[in-house]
């Protein structure tokens, strides 16, 4: 908890719904603490450090990757948490562990992923990548003798799993249960979720700026960008380059998440929240407020049509799909390309297996398999 009282509406430790399997309570961390600890000490954790989000990890040393991503993330939500009297720890566990299913070369990577899923296997269910972070740490992290997975708790895995469709609800369990009724996760999973916006549509500015692919004066038509470019100019008329930049996005950074804490507020009180049970029944309560949505809204519309878009990116993009698609048909046609303990006798399984394979890939072991197979 982290030295703060928790408000009656957080995640309390002592209601946990508990673990998979049964472990000794642990005198001194509670359970959020742990799961935290256990994902930083996870292998899909460390591999984040060699997997991207826009700009593919050997294009330059200063550029986000999953790992400072999630980590910002972190700091973000951990901000939020605190002042809204959330679990700290239960809120970092789940944006730590948020993007640990993603495939190499981001969005990218996990479309051509489903789609090689969806054409040679359609039977085996697709891949989606939130599915699979909460798949690592159910299933894929081999770290305990005596079940596979990190063991979480029912609501660090709750938070982990932030959308899902219906027919893979009904196959999840009790952790799919609240597709299906309709209700919400905890506060601490909304937080995370919002946090990864406004950790991902900031720091993809700051990339997408000091690569060279978008400019100041194209940024200026966003609205929410235009208003502290002005401020900043206002206030310090000489600075430029890295530092205007910088001032500009922690200006972006800090307002996006005051809106958030005083929404979440206002929302608290207009629907009665006094217990972590009214949360479930309520609608979404962490949320920009309708302005700040509408500005944050016109900024992620920018970056798709002019960073995500743009034509240097699309031809990562197009490599990268070219490369998770090989991958996968090598393998499916032929598991003996793999590692032994990825082979199976049942198809569906099979091409389950190898979509871990893939997806556990770092972007340079992605590319030094597609050299391997196919270059001679
Ligand atoms: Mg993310």
């Amino acid at each position: 908890m982290t030295g703060t009282t928790l408000a009656p509406y957080a995640t309390h430790p002592a209601q946990s719904k508990g673990r998979q399997h049964s472990e000794a309570i642990d005198p001194a961390r509670d359970p959020f603490q742990r799961d935290r600890d256990r994902i930083i000490h996870s292998g899909a954790f460390r591999r984040l450090e060699y997997k991207t989000q826009v700009f593919v990890n050997h294009e330059g040393d200063l550029f986000r990757t999953r790992l400072t991503h999630s980590l910002e993330v972190a700091q973000i939500a951990r901000a939020v948490a605190r002042n809204l009297g959330l679990h700290e720890d239960l809120t970092e566990a789940i944006s730590l562990a948020h993007d640990l299913g993603h495939t190499p070369f981001g969005h990218a990577g996990q479309d051509a992923l489903h789609e090689s899923m969806q054409t040679l296997r359609p039977d085996a269910g697709g891949f989606e990548h939130n599915l699979q972070s909460l798949r690592v740490v159910d299933e894929l992290e081999e770290r305990y003798a005596s079940f596979n997975g990190l063991n979480l708790t029912f609501e660090t895995r709750e938070g982990i799993l932030k959308h899902c469709s219906l027919s893979h609800a009904r196959q999840l369990g009790e952790v799919g249960q609240r597709f299906i009724a309709k209700k919400r996760p905890g506060l601490e999973a909304q937080l995370a979720n919002l946090a990864d916006e406004i950790a991902y549509n900031n720091h993809d500015i700051d990339d997408g700026l000091r690569s060279g692919l978008i400019t100041i004066e194209q940024m200026r038509q966003v609205q929410l960008f235009a208003t502290y470019h002005d401020e900043v100019s206002r206030l310090f008329p000489d600075v430029a380059g890295r530092r205007l930049i910088a001032e500009i996005i922690r200006r972006m950074i800090n307002a996006l998440i005051v809106d958030l804490t005083q929404t979440a507020r206002q929302n608290l009180q207009a629907h009665r929240i006094q217990t972590r049970e009214d949360v479930t029944h309520a609608p979404p309560l962490l949320q920009f407020s309708k302005p700040m949505r509408a500005q944050a809204d016109e900024l992620k519309s920018f970056l798709m049509h002019n960073l995500y878009r743009h034509y240097k990116v699309m031809r990562m993009a197009n490599k990268a799909t070219t490369i998770v698609q090989s991958l996968f048909k090598a393998f499916v046609d032929d598991p003996r390309l793999m590692p032994a303990s990825y082979r199976h006798e049942d198809e569906r399984r099979q091409a389950r297996a190898v979509a871990d394979y893939i997806a556990g890939m770092t972007d340079r072991y992605a590319i030094k398999e597609y050299k391997r197979l196919f270059v001679v």
